[in-house]
């Protein structure tokens, strides 16, 4: 095995209030643990190993495996120091022969991977890699004033060779060390340091917690959605375009029929990489026989609160010869508006005609199709 990660969770720093370790706790609507792994390549490393105290957070660990398919995540108990909890770690992790461990503070979700693998590449001629940063701001002990040009302040990941680290912790008398690092001092090895990010915070109250919030990349992702129905010139029930209802001959379909909500749900999933709405709602279930489409709708408003989205354009264009749209078109958008939950202004409806082309152009059906903007929250 090449490389391996281990991320140290066992912290019970409880600064931001209330009783749940920080580590734990939803910043915005992740938290740290999620958006450091969530924007880990995983293409670094072959084993992660998430170190957290025991039966704590159990349940929400092990959903993590599921959730981050794409890294190989295993848990360990943590010790009663930081240190301890690191050489357990080893321990675990010595199983799977690694050449290269990355010891990181699960409290600096902003560590980027640009930073991860020049660590990772500075072990190819270095036993330890460590990186750090300068102060700008001048440090004061007591009456001395520092020079700030030499002082360094030290980051995680620290990167090392195994078989070092490995060594350094078995071999030690102590048992509250701050980092890694200098376990391996006290073995009189000079360690090797990089510059760090000044982005990689420790979060550790709520000032860094608002950092952290503005930090955190934004994911911007849009998606399409089409849908047709017939017109049946023989029913006597009314049209209905996005939840409202028009006189004027219906659309033949296993729902409502409404072909604005349709496309409006299709662009939601396809900007969420998920299947089309018929995927989810089969158009032979007796369950959805005439149902209202804003049910579905809210389907999709789920999906979007689950993942973490939220919509901040929504444009949807009407190809039909009759009715006319422009008629119709606040109530509309304040009917979308109310079900997901977005404001009106957000929200944009267009309409064409197919110039008398074609089936759409006789007057034989509606068409619509929108594109849904969504970003990560
Ligand atoms: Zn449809």
């Amino acid at each position: 095995m090449e490389n391996a990660l281990i991320l140290l969770a066992g912290g019970i720093g409880k600064r931001f209030g209330g009783e749940i370790p920080k580590q734990f706790i939803k910043i915005g609507n992740t938290n740290i643990i999620n958006y450091f792994l969530s924007n880990l390549d995983p293409l670094i490393f072959d084993i992660i190993l998430i170190t957290s105290k025991k039966n704590y957070q159990e349940k929400y660990l092990k959903t993590l495996k599921k959730e981050f398919k794409q890294h190989n995540i295993h848990f360990t108990e943590s010790g009663d120091t930081r240190q301890l909890s690191s050489k357990k770690s080893l321990n675990y992790i010595k199983k799977y022969n690694p050449k290269n461990v990355l010891i990181h503070d699960s409290a600096r979700p902003l560590a980027s991977n640009k930073l991860i693998n020049k660590i990772i590449k500075n072990l190819n001629v270095n036993i330890c890699s460590i990186p750090y940063v300068l102060s700008n701001d001048l440090i004061k002990i007591k009456k001395n004033t520092l020079n700030n040009s030499i002082t360094k302040l030290i980051q995680t990941p620290q990167g090392f060779k195994f078989e070092k680290i490995y060594k350094a912790h078995k071999e030690t008398n102590e048992v509250n060390s701050k980092d890694d690092s200098s376990i391996l001092e006290k073995f009189n090895y000079s360690l090797n340091m990089i510059k760090g990010e000044k982005t990689n915070i420790k979060i550790t109250d709520k000032e860094d917690a608002n950092f952290f919030i503005n930090f955190k990349k934004k994911i911007y992702k849009s998606g399409i959605g089409y849908d047709i129905h017939k017109i049946n010139f023989f029913s006597k029930n009314k049209l209905i375009l996005c939840g409202v209802k028009i006189l004027h001959p219906p659309l033949i379909g296993h729902s409502d029929a409404d072909v604005g909500m349709h496309a409006i749900c299709d662009s939601i999933l396809g900007a969420l990489s998920m299947r089309d709405i018929g995927y989810y709602f089969k158009n032979n279930d007796k369950r959805w026989k005439n149902i209202n489409s804003k049910f579905f709708l809210l389907f999709c408003k789920m999906q979007l609160i689950e993942k973490n989205f939220k919509i901040i354009n929504l444009d949807i264009n009407f190809i039909c010869e009759t009715p006319n749209i422009n008629k119709i078109l606040i109530k509309m958008k304040k009917n979308i508006s109310k079900i997901l939950l977005i404001p009106v202004s957000i929200i944009s409806i267009k309409a064409t005609t197919n110039e008398k082309i074609g089936f759409i152009g006789r007057g034989e059906g509606i068409a619509a199709e929108c594109i849904t903007q969504i970003v990560n929250e």
